[in-house]
């Protein structure tokens, strides 16, 4: 059987989704929640959605008398995503949230232990768990292939042009903050399950505004870096006006990098030894089966998807946060 799943936000990423939903063996886009009535009536005509299976934000706890949804996959703006967990949980619903998870540890154990409550799985779309280049990387790392990582650089910044004033990613509110929460989320990521640690401290600095008109609310530039256990070091920075998108870590004895890394690929990549050869996957549809498979099978999820791995981030990114306001270190116990 496949899972049938509700599609909640259908902007930019929930059209993403839709192809690796088709491209996926488990799963089928069975539903969807809108505020928009001619994004419903095209969403419908083009998947065969039932009425009683398409959704307003108004209805949507409506969901709960559908046997015909099994998982909601939020891809709504940040600020919106604690809420709609909990909704979904509380219709019984299992449910994948969007990076980042919420804009707190705290919401992040109240969704977590909403789900609990409710018996649902929670997931966040953590896409880059299912590229064979970053397997690789955890490999290298944590296998110590190299020998001890020493220092990681990974960054991922994309430059903001023609987006307006009003975008919610320049709302506090709806965003929680700039290029941190929407890309740096992936740098925490990269540098925990390379080194397969939890940062021990955190430093961090905001870089320079340099469109003023847009980032009045949210951080247009930061840089942050993250002490290990280990004594590895990594370095990373986030930003909303220039492209950059690499990992790069030295180890005792050879490096290995990616460029592009953290983006949908195709990913390149070499270690001081050889050039990478993994094939191109659709992330999204190897992430919706491999959930599809563990909620079929009523088996937990695997640790990099759940929710206590978007908890860990979500700590990693508040002390971010708090060493650039601060200028202090901050430790994590
Ligand atoms: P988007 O603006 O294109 O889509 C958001 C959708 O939410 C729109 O359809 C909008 O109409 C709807 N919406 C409902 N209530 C809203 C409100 N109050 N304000 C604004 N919009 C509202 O955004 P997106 O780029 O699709 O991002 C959605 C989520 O997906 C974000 O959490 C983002 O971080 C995440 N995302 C993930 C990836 C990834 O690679 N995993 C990539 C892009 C975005």
């Amino acid at each position: 059987r496949q899972l049938n799943i509700a599609l909640c936000g259908l902007g930019r990423y929930a059209n993403v989704l839709k192809t690796g939903l088709a491209a996926s063996q488990h799963c089928r886009l069975a539903g969807i929640v809108t505020g928009t009535p001619a994004k419903a009536a095209e969403w419908k005509r083009a998947y065969n959605i039932p009425d009683k299976n398409s959704y307003t934000y108004q209805t949507f706890d409506q969901i709960s008398a559908n046997p015909a949804i099994d998982l909601v996959y939020i891809t709504l703006p940040n600020g919106l995503h604690k809420e709609y967990v909990l909704r979904a949980a509380k219709a019984g619903k299992h449910v994948i949230v969007e990076k980042p998870m919420a804009f707190t540890e705290k919401d992040c154990r109240e969704m977590i232990e909403a789900c609990q409550k409710a018996g649902v799985q929670l997931a966040v779309g953590y896409r880059l768990h299912y590229d064979p280049h970053h397997i690789e990387l955890k490999r290298l790392g944590q296998g110590k292939v190299f020998g001890q990582v020493r220092l990681i650089e990974a960054s991922l910044g994309y430059r903001l042009e023609g987006i307006s004033p009003d975008d919610w990613h320049l709302k506090k509110a709806l965003a929680g903050g700039g290029p941190l929460m929407n890309l740096g989320v992936y740098c925490v990521q990269a540098g925990r399950y390379t080194l397969g640690e939890e940062p021990s401290a955190v430093t961090a600095q905001f870089g320079p505004v340099t469109l003023p008109q847009l980032f009045k609310e949210v951080e247009e530039n930061i840089t942050w870096q993250l002490y290990f256990p280990s004594g590895a070091v990594c370095t990373s920075s986030s930003t909303s006006n220039c492209n950059i998108d690499r990992f790069f870590a030295t180890a005792d004895e050879g490096f290995f990098e990616l460029e592009p890394a953290l983006s949908y690929g195709p990913f390149k990549g070499r270690t001081s030894q050889a050039a990478f050869n993994f094939p191109v996957v659709n992330q999204q549809a190897a992430q919706l089966d491999d959930i599809a498979a563990h909620i079929l099978a009523k088996t937990p999820l695997p640790a990099h998807i759940s929710g206590e791995e978007g908890r860990k981030d979500m700590r990693v990114i508040e002390a971010i946060y708090q060493a650039a306001r601060t200028g202090q270190k901050v430790t994590l116990a």
